[in-house]
């Protein structure tokens, strides 16, 4: 099987600060992939890189097989990708339909968006309660659930999901990764992001510890959660 991505010697510079050093990553249809590391170790880069949203100094992003190391974000967004960012930046005054019909911006297909908000809807049914409230009011937890969803909206191939934990309360968190998992059976192909090392690599396959711009560990979550290093460093 042909990875679905593949980072090759990427590197990515802000100014003087080298935020990703020659890093190597893999992602196979369907896999569900966490990047685990500290606070300013080139996580978000990571994700910023894939979607076009940042320049590569050096290296090679593959995406399906073609090279989109110099394509543009909107390109790779309707080449497959989707990215909800840290932060779960909704549009507050409007409201959570309008949302999501801006996540479907590069389709025309009225019925197949019609049907993809009810799949939303089935997923996220908090949001299905919600649907004509105003972003803005809706809880931090139901922001998030409102930004993966906008995210899905484009049917993407790979989801690139920044910190969907941050910020929320325990309940709300184990809500949001229970809903991960069960995205996780309908195929799309995932790459967390995530401060709470412990749950991600609980719903994922595989995981990548990034220090300081540079991939130091990688392997199947189940043995990293059980790796004396992961525990120390990041598994609290
Ligand atoms: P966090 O969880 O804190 O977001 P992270 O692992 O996602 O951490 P990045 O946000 O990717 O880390 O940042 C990697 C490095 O690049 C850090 O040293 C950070 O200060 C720097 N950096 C990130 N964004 C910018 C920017 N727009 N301009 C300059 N430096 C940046």
């Amino acid at each position: 099987m042909s990875p679905l991505l593949e980072l090759i010697n990427l590197s990515v510079n802000y100014g003087g600060i080298q935020a990703l050093q020659a890093i190597d990553i893999q992602i196979n249809p369907g896999e569900v992939v966490t990047l685990v590391g500290a606070n300013g170790a080139g996580k978000s880069t990571t994700l910023r890189a894939i979607s076009r949203i940042v320049g590569v100094r050096s290296g090679k992003i593959i995406y399906a097989g073609q090279d989109i190391t110099q394509r543009r974000a909107s390109e790779v967004v309707k080449l497959g990708i989707a990215h909800s960012p840290e932060g779960r930046r909704v549009l507050a005054r409007q409201t959570v339909l309008d949302n999501l019909e801006l996540g479907a911006y590069i389709r025309s297909d009225r019925f197949g968006i019609k049907a993809d908000m009810e799949r939303q809807f089935q997923l996220f049914p908090r949001l299905a309660e919600r649907r004509n409230q105003l972003a803005g009011t809706l809880s931090g937890g139901e922001q998030q659930m409102l930004a993966i969803a906008r995210a899905l909206m484009s049917r993407p191939q790979l989801l690139l999901l920044d910190e969907p934990s941050l910020g929320l309360a325990p309940t709300i968190v184990r809500e949001i990764f229970s809903i991960l998992a069960q995205l996780k059976t309908t195929g799309v192909t995932i790459l967390l992001v995530e401060q709470n090392a412990n749950l991600a690599l609980q719903i994922s396959d595989r995981a990548y510890v990034l220090e300081a711009g540079c991939i130091t560990l990688s392997g199947n979550a189940s043995a990293l959660l059980g790796d004396d290093r992961v525990k120390q460093a990041y598994l609290g």
